[in-house]
């Protein structure tokens, strides 16, 4: 196969090499038979999956309330900032290239970067 690529763990991205280490990422939008590298990265996987079941509709609740509150104030910039360093929950395309653990620390520098921009020229926007 001309188009053949070694699986990638979807948690850290390290080849893969046994086929058999699966998680069921279905309730994220990813594959029911997405692919990692090791029991630990399975563990780690799952944790992920499990805190976004969670905590998705407290995440989504938080985004809306935080959107409304930015047409009015710009305070709302901020919540959705702090909302998005503790809920990292990227796309799942964004998962498929750079795997959940950088994925995750993408989603909390972002979520930080929003809040500490709206922070440092909270005097200015005022
Ligand atoms: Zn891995």
């Amino acid at each position: 196969m001309s188009n053949f690529k070694s699986p990638k763990c979807s948690y850290c991205k390290k080849p893969v090499a046994d086929q058999n280490l699966i998680v069921n990422a279905h309730s994220y939008g990813l594959s029911d038979k997405t692919k990692v590298c090791s029991e630990e990265c399975k563990v780690q996987f799952q944790a992920f999956l499990d805190y976004t079941n969670k905590y998705k509709f407290l995440f989504l609740g938080g985004i809306l309330i935080s959107s409304i509150i930015c047409f009015f104030h710009i305070s709302g910039v901020l919540l959705l900032g702090i909302i998005i360093a503790i809920f990292p929950f990227v796309t799942p395309h964004t998962i498929e290239i750079l795997g959940v653990k950088k994925s995750k620390v993408l989603g909390r520098v972002i979520g930080i970067g929003i809040s500490a921009i709206v922070t440092m020229s909270w005097g200015d926007l005022l």
